[in-house]
């Protein structure tokens, strides 16, 4: 039998390669992981430069509200001001302490770490620099990049990469898309101060998610302060003494000081040696898996962003785990563990949040035919005192012939918190009926969801 000097090679120290390789070496098999930025780059594009810096700059943003909501309930505050630097540095530090974490869960598992770039040689071989290193397996998590469309003056551009550590902080702040990241960083910069304008060149940002929940956030955000100019697309961005001019393709300017970028993100593939090894690819160079995340090369597996399906760190997990349960089978007499993609909830950390778990209307009218919607749209408690003009939106879908409640949306504060326990609801199959027997917690944002007649 062939001897390997690794069990498994994981490629990319991120959400996924990290969690796969870590569990596989608790199975006793011989692991290795290489991660081009080092100990440093421990964790990925989540832990550097993703979902943690970012929840973490949401809640400074939020403190904005805080202050202003205050006065109501009977504080009076000073005029509070950011410390930009501050927060960056705490940032930095909180950063450096998860990678000292990852590293010691890869060091206690007993993962071989290598901090280099790793590319294929052949279907078992990895290739870093002059040495390369025999596998069974090759796993590769490398996750993705984000991706600018060629506008002119492109090279005047940051995208969510370089957001985290801007000096100084940006006055006034451009933001190009309407997804994720674009709405995300909106609202967090115009909750630090920023005076910020969002360019989203559809109808309506966040394509994809319900379409109430779209025009809500989009007023939602508008009330908090943020332009929001749709249909609108940038022509060219120039450097003048006044700041970015960035020109816009209806004839329009604005002039900022920073333009963002957040028009998606692209798998990276790049220097991997992909095609020699002949790893099958689709768009942007995507690699292509089947059901249990083997590639075309029957030793090479993907996972995570690299595969363009569902971009979220807990999907990256889940796909990890059931990744090592198929290729060592499951721990301690447990079922091996399987992936589903159904019912995925995720949040988006606009403020307000959105939470959403299931169908859309439009999609569940699609699937299912007869639905029943439930919505409510309401001011909070709270800001009957604090002033805050915010209103929350909370919609469920039922399918009439099942009575299976199919789809909840939520837009407002902490959305992400009240739908993860409602995702395990949907996930379980929850009926109408069983929403309306469960008693609710008075008083709280989340009993909405079981009082809806
Ligand atoms: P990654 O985490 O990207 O890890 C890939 C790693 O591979 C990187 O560390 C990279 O350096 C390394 N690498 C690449 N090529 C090589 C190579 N050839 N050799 C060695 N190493 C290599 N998801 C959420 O669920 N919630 C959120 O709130 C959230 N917020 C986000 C905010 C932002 C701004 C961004 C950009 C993403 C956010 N995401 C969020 C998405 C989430 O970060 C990703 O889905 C997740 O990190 C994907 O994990 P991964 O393991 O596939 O790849
Ligand atoms: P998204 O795919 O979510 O959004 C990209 C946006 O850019 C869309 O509005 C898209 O418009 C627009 N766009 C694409 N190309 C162009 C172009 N050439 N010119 C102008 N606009 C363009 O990507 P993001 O970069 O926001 O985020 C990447 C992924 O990371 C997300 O999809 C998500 O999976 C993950 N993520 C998750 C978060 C969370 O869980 N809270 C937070 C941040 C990221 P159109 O819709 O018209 O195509």
């Amino acid at each position: 039998m062939k001897t390997f000097d690794f069990d498994l090679f994981v490629i990319g120290g991120g959400s996924g390669g990290v969690r796969a390789a870590r569990m596989a070496a608790q199975r006793g098999v011989r692991v290795a992981l290489a991660e081009s930025g080092g100990v440093a780059g421990l964790g990925g594009t989540c832990v550097n430069v993703g979902c943690i810096p970012k929840k973490l700059y949401s809640y400074a943003a939020h403190y904005a509200e805080a202050f202003e909501e205050a006065r109501g309930f009977g504080w009076d505050l000073e005029a509070p001001r950011l410390d930009w630097g501050r927060l960056k540095a705490n940032r930095a530090r909180e950063i450096t302490r998860l990678n000292g974490v990852y590293l010691q869960l890869l060091t206690d598992a007993g993962v071989q770490l290598f901090s280099e770039h790793a590319q294929l040689a052949d279907a078992h071989t990895v290739q870093l620099g002059e040495r390369s290193y025999s596998a069974r397996h090759i796993l590769i998590a490398t996750g993705g990049t984000p991706s600018v469309p060629a506008v002119a003056g492109r090279e005047h551009a940051i995208t969510s990469n370089e957001i985290f550590d801007l000096e100084p902080f940006p006055a006034r702040l451009l933001v190009v898309g309407g997804g994720y990241i674009a709405c995300e960083f909106a609202s967090i910069f115009n909750g630090l101060g920023a005076q910020v304008t969002q360019l989203y060149r559809g109808a309506q940002v966040l394509r994809g998610f319900d379409d109430e929940v779209r025009g809500f956030i989009a007023a939602e955000m508008g009330k908090a302060g943020v332009d929001l100019r749709l249909q609108t697309e940038v022509a060219s961005i120039a450097r003048t003494a006044a700041g970015l001019v960035v020109r816009l393709a209806g004839g329009d300017s604005a002039t900022v000081d920073t333009v963002l970028y957040a028009t998606g993100r692209v798998p990276n593939v790049r220097g991997m040696g992909l095609e020699a090894a002949g790893v099958a690819q689709g768009q942007d160079g995507a690699i292509l898996v089947d059901a249990h995340y083997q590639s075309s090369v029957p030793s090479i597996y993907a996972l995570g962003d690299v595969t363009a399906r569902l971009q979220l760190t807990p999907v990256a997990l889940g796909e990890a785990m059931a990744l090592v349960d198929h290729l060592l089978g499951p721990a301690g007499g447990k079922a091996a563990r399987d992936m589903s993609y159904d019912f995925v909830p995720t949040a988006v950390f606009t403020h307000p949040n959105i939470g959403t778990v299931g169908y859309t209307e439009a999609q569940a009218r699609e699937k299912f035919g007869r639905i029943t919607v439930y919505r409510s749209d309401f001011k909070p408690l709270k800001h009957t005192l604090s002033g805050s003009a915010e209103r929350t939106l909370m919609k469920l879908l039922v399918d009439e012939a099942s009575d299976r409640v199919v789809g909840l949306h939520m837009v407002g504060p902490d959305a992400g918190e009240v739908v993860q326990g409602f995702a395990v609801a949907l996930k379980a199959g929850a009926t109408k009926a069983v929403f309306d027997s469960t008693i609710g917690i008075h008083p709280t944002l989340a009993e909405e969801f079981v009082t809806m007649r």
